[in-house]
């Protein structure tokens, strides 16, 4: 199979999305209007914090208007209830992303449930949710949404094929599935008990790794010329780690003497690369598809609201 050749360059295609993006941003500006995408970040996780930075950044520099409300850890629900009630009713705002997770103690599905689903650029009020089962999209969870982009992107070819998507989770997994069924795959779900997963994961042509679980994913998972995609994303800060994923790669070592930790996915790229026909690396693969498809989403909330 293919070697370095085959990797799926995530923030390539994510750059022409956002060209795409831009373009769409200076049509609606000869229309007297800037997309604004509100996000609301509750606490002082440090991680969430970053993203939240990442989002508005490229938001800003696609010429769109971004506010972020920080909220202390101890809010009670009615407090985000009622913040997210004002920016429904303000015609000023088009997108309302709330970062998850919450503290604990709020009640998550209920907060998402109250964004009015017309701005709800992240696609997890059960309306959208329903729409996308239907096989009416009209916002759409940003990670699958950024996968399928790429794919169709790259000339990956969907209908007909073997799909495994491994994760079922809400945010990720399912929605996966989903756009995978309606672009006509045969389409298997496995999650955390699922019984021999590698006799499954074998069996797709097109696999998707959305499990949270480093590496899990090897090459006895994988059947040869399968096109991997991995949505994991973990923070790797241990040496002998490093090294043992990432045996004489000097650009991963040179990264973990400069940071102190390098990113790994839920797929062994080392190990299963060889025998994939395309996979997506971490970083660099569906990380930057996600803000991507945020943008275009929050384009896309904004003409919907104005009947564009
Ligand atoms: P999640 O909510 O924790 O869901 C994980 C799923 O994997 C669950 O369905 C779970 O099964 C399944 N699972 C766990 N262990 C398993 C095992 N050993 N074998 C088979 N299935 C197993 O995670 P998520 O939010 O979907 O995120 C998944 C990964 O993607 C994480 O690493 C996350 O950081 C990353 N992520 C990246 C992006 C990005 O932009 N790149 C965006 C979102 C998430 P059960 O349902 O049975 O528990």
């Amino acid at each position: 199979m293919a070697d370095a050749g085959n990797t799926l360059d995530g923030s390539r295609i994510a750059a022409e999305i956002r060209e795409d993006v831009s373009q769409s941003v200076a049509d609606l500006a000869d229309h007297g209007i800037t997309p604004r995408l509100d996000v609301i970040l509750v606490g002082e996780d440090s991680a969430s914090k970053v993203y939240v930075g990442s989002k508005a950044r490229t938001l800003s520099a696609l010429g769109m208007i971004s506010h972020t409300h920080g909220l202390p850890e101890d809010t009670v629900q009615a407090d985000l209830q009622e913040l997210v009630d004002r920016l429904n009713g303000d015609s000023e705002v088009d997108g309302i992303l709330i970062q998850l997770p919450l503290p604990a103690g709020l009640d998550t599905a209920a907060i998402l449930s109250r964004v009015d689903p017309s701005k709800d650029v992240d696609g997890f009020h059960p309306e959208n949710v329903g729409l996308l089962q239907q096989g009416s999209p009209r916002l759409v969870p940003c990670t699958p949404a950024g996968v399928m982009e790429m794919l169709r992107r790259e000339g990956v070819a969907i209908e007909g094929r073997r799909a495994v998507v491994v994760g079922r989770s809400d945010i990720v997994g399912k929605p996966m599935a989903t756009l995978l069924l309606h672009a006509n795959a045969t389409v298997t779900i496995c999650h955390s008990r699922t019984r021999d997963l590698a006799n499954v994961t074998r069996d797709a042509e097109i696999l998707v790794a959305a499990v949270g679980v480093r590496s899990l994913i090897g090459p006895d998972h994988v059947s040869d010329g399968a096109v991997v995609i991995d949505v994991g994303m973990h923070r790797v800060t241990d040496r002998d780690t490093v090294e043992r994923l990432f045996p004489g790669n000097a650009k991963k070592m040179a990264a973990f003497e400069k940071r102190g930790s390098v990113l790994a996915g839920d797929v062994d790229f080392t190990r299963v690369a060889p025998k994939a026909s395309r996979i997506t690396p971490v970083p660099g693969g569906v990380g930057p598809l996600t803000i991507a498809m945020l943008t275009a989403n929050t384009v896309t909330a904004a003409k919907l609201r104005r009947g564009f």
